[in-house]
């Protein structure tokens, strides 16, 4: 078996273990392959390598990235495996997104002072503490202010899809991104497709623009979606076959949780698609492994 993982966060974006705690973690799991794709930074992925450096194992670390971008008037994730993060397409591109994240950051300040809450940026920002800005920082303000009882109202009432501070303008265009991960020589994957909730179509409309703007691969396996509707899975294998895209899968995770995703995916045995993983790991001769089996 062939486990893998190669979309995980640290604490450099809003995940809760430190770049150091991730690498661990993922030897103990033995995972032979893991990118870490921090939102629209690669500070952890930088941190972490040098101790894998100091750790020798089997397991190969991967360079990775997920940047937040617009489509079709819609904010959705680009996710890139393996780019040269000190080309200077990358070097601009987390340059750009950091500057986005904070305009974007001001403006829900904004917006929450309207509704009578002050000093949200500088509340984010202290729990941030270093790491990227996002609306998790100001939902834990939220809570630590009393403003709110939990991070779910938080998200329910102010900071979620459609509310207040659901500030989308910031992000640069899909094709942009991925033109950045391209040049820095990495491979843009399109990052939980079925989470997007697009019409097939839709979905569809997504992947030619993606394609023609130099994107390479899309997620097949992710905690975002349900591992058992197979014709969703049926429908990403079609589109990866139709539009040559090679399947990625990881697990997304963020932080230790009773039921959500935990580190590492078994590699699925592929028959007609194209496995992203073998560009870093040679495909092992393993029957045992199931059928496109999830985390
Ligand atoms: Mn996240
Ligand atoms: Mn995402
Ligand atoms: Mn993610």
């Amino acid at each position: 078996m062939v486990l893998i993982d190669l979309h995980t966060h640290t604490s450099a974006s809003d995940g809760v273990l430190t770049p150091y705690e991730l690498i661990d973690r993922a030897l103990e799991a033995g995972i032979d392959l893991l990118a870490i794709t921090d939102h629209d930074c690669v500070g952890g992925y930088r941190t972490a390598l040098e101790y894998y450096t100091t750790k020798p194992s089997a397991m190969k670390l991967v360079s990775g990235i997920e940047y937040s971008c617009r489509w079709s008037g819609t904010t959705i994730h680009i996710l890139g495996l393996g780019m040269d993060c000190d080309h200077p397409a990358m070097l601009e591109g987390v340059k750009k997104l950091s500057a986005a994240r904070l305009e974007r950051a001001e403006k829900i300040s904004q917006r929450l002072a309207k509704k009578g809450f002050h000093g949200a940026l500088a509340g984010a920002v202290e729990v941030a503490d270093g790491s990227q800005l996002g609306r998790p920082h100001f939902a834990a303000w939220m809570v630590d202010q009393g403003h709110v009882a939990d991070f779910s109202e938080a998200f329910d009432r102010y900071l979620g899809q459609g509310k207040i501070g659901d500030v989308k303008a910031f992000w640069p265009d899909m094709s942009e991104v991925t033109g950045w991960i391209a040049d820095a020589g990495g491979v843009a994957v399109i990052a939980h497709p079925i989470h997007y909730k697009f019409t097939r179509m839709k979905l569809r409309r997504l992947v030619v623009d993606f394609k023609a703007a130099g994107g390479g691969g899309i997620e097949l396996i992710s905690a975002q979606h349900h591992q058992d509707h197979q014709d969703q899975q049926a429908m990403i294998r079609g589109l990866a076959r139709e539009f040559e895209l090679e399947v990625s899968a990881g697990s997304d995770f963020h932080r230790d949780t009773t039921y959500g995703p935990r580190l590492g995916v078994k590699a699925p045995k592929l028959s007609d698609n194209k496995a992203i993983w073998d560009r870093w790991i040679s495909p092992e001769a393993d029957s045992a492994s199931a059928l496109v089996e999830g985390a």
